[in-house]
């Protein structure tokens, strides 16, 4: 059980600057986020895109954005629980207790639900046999490729991720690719390297084929593919990779009983509780009147939820607003040095 002054639902840009409030403020928190990977939107859906409006950041990337967040808040060394959803929330007096999808409990007086537009979740295979050889046979995303050396492996998908997937996997294993469509959607470049390793046969791609089945049994040893007009081929494989994008879904959160408009948790702007004690939302998740879906908003948003989250987490001592520049306390918490 991780026992913490605040749990963060989330680890998008607004999640993470609300790591550096609670932290400034002497709070440690613990960070969930579904995805394999900090950033939220900014990092998956636009790492290149350039952003205009961060206060006194005249331009810069989705990427870059996250990398200094992360950096920004590494004196507060928050634990990163990621590939891991918060399933179900609970009360008792005062206290929420989480459990994530790993069955991982938390404890704290704090959940800071920053969830943006929901769990960005992978689109799957429609093969429902294949459920139970997923994590072991079966992913939709690559956390260590040096686990898929020497194997036979699948790759499913026509866009960027699996084309490049496909040729950093072919250096050391058999893949073979499959996509619905006759055209990729990838980089001329990348398709151009695709075409020369299929003439040397150093990759075997299979279009137009979709997954027909697999089989049965526990471990993954051949799946068979069918095309257009029915027609099917066996391909011996240890490992699938499917990848079709993302979808987006709010999940559990709609289960815990908080007000919601429009896929949206309503909040009380003075701290952006919403009407459960101790339950907070910042972020592209919250709607209030007048409610901009901008990072710098979310960022106001998780300043203000920090202060009450202080009072419930230290309810015998008095909340001091202070400027970082001349509070010893808070350039302590930070590292800094004079
Ligand atoms: C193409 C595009 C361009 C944009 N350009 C700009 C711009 O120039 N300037 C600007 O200010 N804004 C821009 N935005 C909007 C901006 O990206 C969002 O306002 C911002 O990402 C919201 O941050 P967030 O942290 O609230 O949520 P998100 O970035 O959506 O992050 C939420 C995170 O929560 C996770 N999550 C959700 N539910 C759960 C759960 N139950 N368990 C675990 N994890 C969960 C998700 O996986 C995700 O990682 C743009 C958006 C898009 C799509």
């Amino acid at each position: 059980m991780i026992k913490t002054d605040a749990v963060i639902i989330g680890a998008g840009p607004v999640g993470l600057f609300a790591v550096h409030q609670l932290g400034i403020k002497g709070l440690k928190s613990e960070v969930i986020d579904n995805l394999d990977k900090a950033g939220g939107q900014c990092i998956e859906l636009y790492p290149d895109k350039p952003i205009y409006d961060i206060p006194a950041i005249p331009e810069c990337s989705g990427k870059s954005l996250t990398d200094n967040l992360l950096k920004q808040i590494r004196p507060f060394g928050s634990n990163f629980h990621l590939n891991e959803r918060v399933q179900e929330i609970k009360e008792d007096k005062g206290i929420w207790i989480l459990k994530t999808n790993k069955n991982k409990i938390f404890t704290t007086p704090n959940i800071i639900i920053a969830g943006g537009v929901g769990s960005f979740e992978p689109r799957k295979l429609p093969l429902k046999e294949l459920t139970k050889f997923e994590e072991k046979s079966v992913f939709y995303s690559i956390n260590d490729k040096t686990l898929l050396k020497n194997k036979k492996i699948s790759i499913f998908g026509g866009g960027d991720s699996a084309l490049d997937w496909a040729l950093e996997l072919s250096k050391f294993s058999k893949v073979t690719l499959i996509h619905r469509r006759d055209d990729f959607r990838g980089s001329p470049h990348t398709i151009n390297e695709l075409e020369k390793l299929k003439a040397d046969g150093k990759i075997f791609i299979k279009t137009p084929f979709q997954i027909k089945s697999v089989n049965d049994g526990k471990v993954l040893k051949f799946i068979e593919i069918k095309d257009d007009n029915e027609k099917t081929e066996k391909i011996e494989t240890d490992i699938i990779l499917g990848f079709f994008g993302l979808i987006m879904q709010l999940g559990p959160i709609v289960e815990w009983g908080l007000n919601m408009s429009k896929k949206k948790i309503q909040v009380n702007t003075e701290n952006f509780q919403t009407n459960k004690q101790g339950i907070f939302a910042v972020g592209d998740i919250c709607s209030y009147p007048g409610k901009l879906k901008l990072i710098l908003s979310g960022f106001h948003e998780a300043a203000l939820a920090s202060v009450e989250c202080f009072k419930r987490a230290r309810p015998n001592e008095k909340y001091r607003f202070q400027f970082t520049t001349s509070s010893k306390e808070i350039q302590d918490r930070l590292g800094i040095k004079k």
